[in-house]
């Protein structure tokens, strides 16, 4: 007994020395034996804690747990689990324990000896995730976390501040939603594509909030990794940098922008025309840099005050960005100076219509306070490239023309070289005298034969205008056909040409002279018009024409423009009977592949091409290469300006189906025509 006794005092005396806490409980669960140790841990005297239950010494959501697991399961060993048990001052103790059962001499669950491990790491990690939790939390950062999918898991409120969402709003819905228009959905899957392979991305987003507004955060995105080192979830931290991105405009804005007009000042001008005329050099377009004064600006500035002055010129720039496409510029150099540059411009024509358009608005009366006037400007013109390819040189012949065009009288436009002045005389002169013509029985039309090459029957006739000038004479297309284009006289002159045409076909078919298709060719202006179809139907009607004898000539050019819209428009021309030829083919840069996607039906190879047969191996290879191909596509082939023999015969050998040329006939009158039958 002594020595059990002796025993005893060991034992307890080893335990009480045990770093590692042990108590033991009787089976009701009340603390029969405490170490030192264990009672240090939680703050309390071990005569404290003698006698009462354990579970008063758990935090509460283990208490349930831990009655369930030693009532139900009594006498069971538990190895190594975890528990939080409650310090005196409250906090939570993270402890593991391991549980020993005890029974007594007749097998009867008599309680258990705990033994209580100090879990610090598992304390340490909580107190850092609770320290960092309120930290994002409270951040003045936004935080997103998502799922490895992208789903949204976690906002902070400062994001919810911010996007005015709020938390059950947002959580379970995919990142996408936040994506603004400003934040092209191509970047995001770049973003996307970076992250998921693991990579950290950093760069501005555009977010959207709530009520559909935007702002702009400078974003940190990390992927998380787990255990397997697989992707589960996605970290974004931000900084609001709206504000910044404003102050950085404005700074721009200031830089850039001439203040009282809103237009370009110098130095973005400078930028611009740099631009251009590096464009110009690779892709051999031409640019107008034009020179604008008001005239007597002073004037008004000095009578009216500098208030209406200030005013006048703001309507000044208003009208001349109305007067230029979206892709010029406009600029105010100082004072009433201004700049307009036009890219790809069409030559002298191009830049005479702008110019005169200017002169149009500008010579339209301004309201200003009670005050109504006008102010007129002088304008000086530079082509690039023909005048120069630097800058400098040609802001200083805009200028030096907008002097020449002061000394004129004002209120009129100069180009800066003598040639170009006579070539925008040349082209007004002939704009206005086509003008009066259309509505004159100037214009005529010419018919030249069309012959199939297997039968060689006339088939057909290709309408060619001419007009009859009462000076000049007889001018063909090449002199006027341009400027009806550019000027958009071409648009009543190509129904006036069709409504001939279509006529004089009736007129000869009452003459015995029954041809299967008469040609008319149709300009990239005429192919454009959103009245195509009516106005075409209008004549029709009127003149008694069936559309399945009119072919209707479009160059390659025309329809590579816009092929969606070629298509479109082509389709519901053959829906009302009208074919389709493309005219000079091979001088354009389309392919026969290319073609092929287009409702077409026939092909007239160039002259070009035939002028040189036989001589030149090339044509005679291209031109018998086109028939073969052309045919493969089911279309017929036309071959143009055929003029001998010799030519004949190598179209004929090689399937042509159709010649026009001098061999045949000049482009003659109907009654010609009807004669040469
Ligand atoms: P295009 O449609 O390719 O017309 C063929 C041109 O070649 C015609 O010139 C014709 O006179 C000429 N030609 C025909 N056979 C021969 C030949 O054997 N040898 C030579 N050296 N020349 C030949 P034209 O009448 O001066 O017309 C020139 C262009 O003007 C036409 O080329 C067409 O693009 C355009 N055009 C003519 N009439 C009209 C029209 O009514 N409306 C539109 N929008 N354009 C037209
Ligand atoms: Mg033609
Ligand atoms: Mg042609």
């Amino acid at each position: 007994m002594g020595s059990n006794n002796q025993n005893n005092i060991f034992f307890h005396q080893l335990i009480e020395d045990l770093q590692q806490g042990v108590c033991q409980v009787d089976h009701h669960h009340v603390i029969q034996f405490i170490n030192q140790s264990l009672a240090n841990l939680l703050g309390h005297s071990a005569d404290k804690m003698l006698n009462k239950s354990i579970f008063d010494f758990m935090v509460e959501e283990e208490q349930t747990a831990w009655k369930h697991l030693l009532i139900q399961n009594a006498g069971q060993k538990i190895f190594s689990r975890g528990l939080v048990l409650r310090h005196k001052d409250n906090t939570n103790i993270y402890t593991r324990i391991s549980l020993t059962p005890m029974f007594d001499d007749q097998d009867q669950y008599r309680g258990a000896v705990l033994e209580v491990v100090d879990d610090t790491d598992h304390r340490k990690q909580d107190i850092r995730l609770r320290l960092l939790s309120s930290a994002v939390e409270q951040s003045a950062t936004l935080v997103v976390i998502t799922d490895d999918m992208g789903v949204i898991q976690y906002v902070n409120p400062r994001f919810c501040a911010l996007t005015d969402y709020k938390n059950d709003e947002i959580i379970g819905q995919n990142v996408k939603v936040l994506r603004s228009a400003a934040f092209k959905a191509a970047e995001l899957a770049d973003v996307w594509k970076a992250i998921v392979s693991g990579n950290d991305w950093q760069g501005e987003v555009s977010t959207k909030m709530k009520n559909g507004d935007t702002f702009w955060s400078l974003m940190s995105i990390s992927p998380i990794k787990d255990e397997q080192n697989k992707i589960s979830h996605f970290v974004a931290v931000g900084e609001d940098i709206t504000q910044l991105k404003m102050a950085q405009s404005q700074i721009e804005q200031l830089a850039y922008v001439d203040s009282l007009t809103g237009l370009a000042n110098r130095v973005l001008f400078r930028d611009r025309i740099e631009q251009i005329l590096k464009n110009i050099a690779r892709n051999q377009s031409e640019a107008a840099l034009l020179y604008l004064d008001l005239d007597q600006f002073k004037r008004i500035n000095d009578s009216l005050g500098h208030d209406v002055g200030d005013a006048l010129l703001m309507h000044v720039a208003d009208r001349l960005r109305d007067c230029v496409r979206h892709q010029d510029t406009v600029a105010r150099m100082g004072g009433d100076e201004f700049v307009i540059l036009l890219t790809n411009i069409d030559g002298v024509a191009g830049a005479t219509l702008v110019a005169r358009k200017i002169l149009d608005i500008m010579n339209q009366p301004i309201r200003l306070l009670s005050h109504e006037m006008i102010v007129t400007p002088s304008i000086g013109i530079t082509m690039a490239p023909a005048d120069s390819l630097n800058a400098d040189i040609l802001l200083k012949n805009a200028d030096l023309a907008m002097y020449k065009a002061k000394t004129q009288g004002r209120n009129n436009y100069q180009f800066f070289t003598d040639e170009m002045n006579a070539q925008a005389i040349q082209h007004m002169e002939t704009e206005n005298e086509l003008r009066k013509a259309i509505d004159s029985d100037q214009i005529e039309i010419l018919f030249q034969p069309q012959v199939s090459i297997s039968t060689y029957e006339l088939v057909g006739v290709e309408a060619l205008v001419r007009w009859n000038h009462p000076e000049l004479g007889t001018l063909s297309p090449g002199k006027f056909i341009q400027v009806a284009e550019e000027t958009g006289l071409i648009i009543p002159l190509g129904w006036k040409i069709l409504k001939q045409a279509c006529s004089q076909w009736s007129v000869m078919k009452s003459r015995g002279l029954s041809l299967s298709k008469i040609s008319v060719n149709l300009s990239a202006r005429q192919f454009r018009d959103p009245d195509l179809l009516e106005m075409m139907q209008a004549v029709f009607e009127r003149t008694g024409f069936n559309p399945l004898n009119l072919e209707l000539e479009i160059t390659e050019t025309l329809l590579m423009d816009d092929i969606d819209y070629a298509v479109s428009v082509l389709k519901q021309l053959k829906n009302i009977g009208v074919s389709i030829s493309i005219d000079d083919f091979g001088t354009g840069y389309s392919s026969l592949s290319y073609l092929k996607q287009l409702p077409i039906d026939s092909l007239k190879i160039d002259r070009s091409f035939i002028m040189d047969i036989p001589h030149d191996k090339d044509d005679i290879a291209i031109t018998a290469a086109v028939i073969a191909m052309a045919h493969k596509l089911k279309l017929k082939v036309i071959a143009e300006g055929v003029e001998t023999q010799a030519q004949w015969n190598f179209l004929k050998k090689n399937h042509c189906d159709i010649a026009q040329g001098f061999m045949f006939g000049k482009p003659m009158s109907p009654a010609d025509l009807l004669k040469s039958q």
